[in-house]
């Protein structure tokens, strides 16, 4: 009986703008990697908000950081100081090895900023004339939805009929160095890129790309701006995707899981040479670093200090990696990709088409999702045990005909 999820579905349908195609289960409860739809059934969540939900749903060390900040104060705007604020800023400052955050809300946000920092750097800071920065982005990447970063989108769907595009951005074939080089010119603020690249199908570039990319920005003096917004916070089984080549870039953008899955909490992470170019009225957002975002991001970063999180996706994510790369000889799998707890898989075909696998895992209980027609992505909460991960497993190779 499906009545409950039907009448839910039809109603978000008649008055939701059909900007998203939700997997038909409604959700109305969580705990750590499962979900409870409205008729009762349960869900393992291999998909995690997209690494929002890095600590799993309903995190009690999160939930109760939050609810004692709802007691306290929640919102003071940018126009008072508060006293979570120092502690968030200098606190995440350290875990990413640098000296100032500019906090925002969303992961689009914090993008946007990134590209007004670095433009700002190169009038004020590196010398670029007036009007001329430019910043080197890569194919097929994702930063988020707004006007300028759609802009740079390679994704006809993200992009068409969202014009006039913002100018300033090159875009090159992600994982390659030379075409990289080519395109940066002394006009160059940044290089923007996912050292992942997630919704592309979580790509992997080819070893020596990343320090690559950093002997290239410092030979040219370019920042290197790494969006981690889904990559960091432990998802690869290291605090940062970068950290996999050793390389520290400019500017880390952070999000998603920053926030706990709780609060949308996003930042920008950077030297005092670059985020020190900010002058009071030139950027800012009502609710970026509250006290509720800076108090569960404070707990986040307490979390992430203990290095669990890191040694679980790393650990589970080498079990997972293992027994898809065991898939792949059934033939039901074209190829695996990825880091940690969380892995692109492309659907051999003729078993259908991500979308149609991820509807038969919701229906053996399991909830992914897919990205450009043939790929399904794994990404866990890191609180997952390894015998629901494997369960999972089991689920997939039931559903790919493969068990
Ligand atoms: N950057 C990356 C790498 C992302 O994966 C995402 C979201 O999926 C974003 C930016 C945009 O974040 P938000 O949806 O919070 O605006």
């Amino acid at each position: 009986d499906r009545t409950a999820t039907d009448r839910e579905i039809a109603r978000a349908e008649a008055h939701s703008a059909h900007n998203y195609h939700p997997l038909p289960v409604v959700i109305s409860s969580a705990e750590g990697a499962w979900v409870t739809d409205v008729e009762g059934r349960r869900y393992l969540d291999m998909l995690a908000g997209y690494s929002a939900l890095n600590f799993g749903h309903a995190n009690p060390r999160l939930i109760a950081a939050a609810k004692a900040q709802l007691d306290r104060v929640t919102l003071t705007s940018r126009a008072f100081h508060h006293d979570k604020f120092a502690a968030f800023c200098a606190e995440l400052a350290e875990l990413c090895g640098m000296e100032m955050v500019l906090p925002m809300n969303t992961g689009a946000e914090a993008v946007e900023t990134a590209v007004k920092t670095a433009r700002k750097w190169g009038y004020r800071v590196k010398g670029v004339p007036d009007g001329k920065a430019n910043i080197v982005v890569a194919a097929d990447n994702f930063h988020g939805r707004t006007t300028t970063i759609v802009s740079f989108s390679t994704d006809p769907e993200a992009r068409a009929d969202f014009g006039p595009y913002t100018p300033g951005f090159t875009v090159v074939p992600y994982g390659d160095l030379a075409a990289l080089e080519a395109a940066v010119d002394d006009d160059t603020v940044a290089v923007l890129i996912e050292p992942i690249q997630g919704e592309a199908g979580v790509l992997v570039p080819p070893p020596g790309y990343l320090s690559g990319v950093r002997a290239l920005t410092t030979a040219r003096n370019v920042l290197f701006i790494a969006d981690e917004i889904q990559s960091g916070l432990g998802r690869t089984g290291r605090t940062f995707a970068c950290d996999h080549e050793a390389v520290v870039p400019d500017m880390y953008v952070l999000g998603k899981a920053l926030g706990g899955g709780v609060v949308p909490v996003s930042a920008v992470v950077s030297s005092r040479e670059v985020l020190g170019v900010f002058r009071p009225g030139e950027h800012g957002s009502t609710f970026g670093g509250n006290p509720l975002a800076c108090a569960v991001g404070l707990e986040v970063l307490a979390m992430l200090r203990t290095g669990e999180y890191q040694r679980r996706a790393a650990e589970l994510g080498e079990h997972l990696h293992r027994e898809l790369n065991l898939l792949t000889a059934t033939g039901t799998v074209t190829a695996v990709r990825g880091r940690g707890l969380w892995a692109g898989v492309d659907i051999a075909p003729g078993l259908g088409t991500g979308r149609a696998v991820s509807e038969r895992l919701m229906t053996q209980g399991v909830l992914v999702k897919d990205t450009h027609g043939a790929t399904i992505r794994l990404a866990p909460p890191l609180v997952i045990s390894q015998e629901d991960l494997d369960w999972a497993l089991d689920r997939l190779r039931e559903v790919l005909g493969a068990a």
